[in-house]
């Protein structure tokens, strides 16, 4: 939550919303394309099956579609970032 502004009314607060993005682990992947079915506004599949993840946010509106792929998939490879993945494969 952040502080109201100056343009605010008076007492206002303003819940802060921080951009969540969509990450694979590459290593653990393996393939299913379950994602890919689950949440195919922001993953699709490479020739060989593996996950191609968008770059964009997962907005608020998807980010339940988003959770859904990550709880279902069977190697725990997808994730929620706070930042846009640069190669970086953290949690
Ligand atoms: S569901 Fe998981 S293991 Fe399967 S393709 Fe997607 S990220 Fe990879």
């Amino acid at each position: 939550m952040r502080q109201a502004g100056r343009n605010d009314p008076p007492g206002a607060r303003t819940e802060a919303v921080i951009a969540r993005f969509l990450a694979v682990n590459p290593i653990a992947c393996a393939g299913h394309g379950l994602c890919a079915e689950l949440f195919p506004e922001r993953v699709t599949l490479d020739e060989w099956g593996f996950p191609i993840v968008d770059p964009e946010p997962v907005t608020v509106e998807l980010e339940q579609h988003a959770r859904r792929a990550i709880a279902a998939c069977p190697a725990m490879a997808l994730l929620l970032r706070r930042g846009p993945d640069r190669g970086r494969i953290a949690r």
